[in-house]
């Protein structure tokens, strides 16, 4: 036989976080790898899809989505994110920010086109764009703070860019990005003419006083955003896979329907479900997500500092990159394997995000997990001897 699998994807392997969570189960571990998000669902988004279910919203919707689901979303918009937006035609139901991301390149972007990202970055972020043979430009945030300079980012723009990717509060890092340092990505954005593409779905996960600025609030910069969102982990409901963009009427029309062509739709009861928690989860739940996470932080964050793993404390998400240097093994996975081994605890190696080497001292660790899951992890990694 000659039949062969693409060249061009031989570069798709799958995800360390999916590896790491296959590892773990083998040794039934406690899974801090993949931010699964295993919490309770609210009440209301669990209710709202099986009644959508028993009452007949079982087929095809509209490709943006469902109308009910696009107006509870332009509330939120108009509520939380400082920005006004037509639900009838700035609005997209997607198959979760994932989903989101890759209608959104595909709709805007042609092989060969450049596209800059900051490094730590999210792995699906880098393959989505090598898939549609695009290339990765990377900006390298300097620990402890995540911090750039205008000039690294000037210095990633060439002839062919055509975007920036933001991720706030980012994967892995937690990094917030301030107000100012978006004034300036903006800055540079209208400079060289360039989309920006904002995966907000950590938004309502913020630390210490930290501020979520959404980019197309920023003076003049809607009409050349596609901010990306998602309810996966507001809501406890990563399986679902519903999420969305908004982008101005001509972009939302282009990137609808290239989500129509690979996804159709996202799941249409699930939709009702989520627009039914955005109507009915007051301002409390989301306050009260701030501070359970807060306390899931230090909790995790204190154990790591115990057991010699030096964490980067987060200022948003639900990830610690860790220093795993006093971690016997010669590579990032071995690390992570003999983490595994010895405690019972899955993270994942840092090398998943980034480039030629830079994260091989760290280790990803997820704190979307159940108080009692995280209690166990926490005394499993106070036995933990390196
Ligand atoms: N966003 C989650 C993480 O980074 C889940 C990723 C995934 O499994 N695709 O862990």
């Amino acid at each position: 036989m000659t039949l062969r699998t693409s060249e061009h994807m031989a570069f798709l392997r799958q995800s360390e976080i999916r590896n790491m969570t296959i590892e773990c189960t083998k040794v039934r571990g406690i899974n801090l790898a993949q931010g699964v998000c295993d919490t309770e669902l609210p009440e209301p988004v669990r209710l709202g899809a099986a009644e959508a279910m028993a009452q007949g919203t079982n087929i095809y919707t509209r490709y943006d989505g469902l109308g009910e689901l696009r107006r509870a979303i332009a509330r939120k918009v108009e509520r939380d994110n400082g920005a006004h937006v037509d639900p009838e035609a700035e609005v997209v139901v997607t198959s979760g920010a994932t989903g989101a991301f890759y209608a959104a390149c595909l709709a805007l972007f042609d092989p060969g086109d450049a596209v800059v990202l900051f490094e730590p970055y999210y792995g699906y972020h880098v393959d989505t764009l090598r898939a549609l043979s695009l290339t990765p430009s990377l900006v390298q945030l300097q620990a402890p703070n995540w911090s750039f300079a205008p000039e690294q980012l000037r210095a990633a723009i060439g002839p062919k860019t055509r975007a920036i990717v933001i991720n706030t509060p980012g994967n892995p890092s937690g990094k917030v990005f301030s107000r100012s340092e978006l004034e300036g990505i903006a800055e540079i954005a209208r400079a060289h003419d360039l989309y920006v593409i904002t995966d907000e779905i950590y938004e309502y996960f913020l630390y210490d006083g930290h501020e979520h600025v959404s980019f197309a609030s920023l003076p003049g910069m809607r009409e050349r955003t596609v901010t990306v969102g998602g309810f996966s982990k507001t809501f406890s409901i990563t399986g679902w896979r519903i999420g969305y963009l908004l982008a101005s009427s001509e972009l939302c029309y282009k990137i609808g329907h290239a989500h129509d062509l690979v996804y159709v739709c996202a799941p249409a009861p699930l939709q009702i479900g989520v627009a039914r928690g955005l109507d009915a989860l007051p301002p409390s739940f989301y306050e009260e997500l701030k501070t359970e996470y807060t306390r899931k932080r230090e909790k995790l964050c204190s154990a790591l500092e115990r057991a010699g793993i030096s964490p980067h404390v987060p200022s948003g998400a639900y990830y610690v990159l860790a220093d795993s240097r006093r971690i016997s093994g010669n590579t990032p996975k071995e690390r992570a394997l003999s983490l595994l081994e010895r405690s019972g605890v899955a993270a994942v190696p840092g090398s998943a995000f980034f480039e030629g080497g830079r994260g091989d001292d760290l280790l990803r660790f997820s704190y979307a997990k159940r108080e009692s899951e995280l209690d166990e992890a926490c005394r499993r990694l106070d036995s933990f001897r390196p």
